[in-house]
């Protein structure tokens, strides 16, 4: 499949690895935005927020915990963060497998731009 987040979660592109278990990966943004910017993904291609199906829903969640759980062992759940997923054109989505962007370590404006 020719899919970028794909071959990520296959290593045949490298990324920094931060978590892993058996249906979520998480990784450091190649293009950061803020000191913390860490995306999460599903081991499961799913293009956008809109193709979530009932039966991904424990997933969905667990990609929340993932991200609670690197925002409190990098120090910053306290301070606070951010947890975006952009769907579609408008909202800027450029890798279509869904990803939360967990951002942090500094000041969020909004509304976001
Ligand atoms: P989107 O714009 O779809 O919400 O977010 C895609 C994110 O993936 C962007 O923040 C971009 O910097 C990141 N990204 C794109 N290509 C790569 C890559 O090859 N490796 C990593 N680690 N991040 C990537
Ligand atoms: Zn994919």
């Amino acid at each position: 499949m020719n899919c970028l987040f794909c071959r990520i979660i296959q290593d045949k592109i490298t990324s920094k690895r931060i978590y892993e278990d058996e249906s979520i990966l998480a990784f450091e943004d190649v293009s950061p935005q803020a000191p913390v910017h860490i995306l999460i993904i599903p081991k499961k291609h799913i293009p956008t927020s809109l193709d979530i199906e009932e039966k991904d829903h424990e997933l969905i969640g667990r990609m929340f915990q993932v991200a609670n759980k690197i925002a409190i062992d990098r120090g910053v759940a306290e301070r606070g963060f951010r947890i975006v997923m952009n769907c579609n054109s408008e909202a800027g989505q450029t890798v279509f497998h869904i990803h939360l962007h967990l951002l942090a370590g500094r000041a969020m404006n909004w509304p976001p731009g």
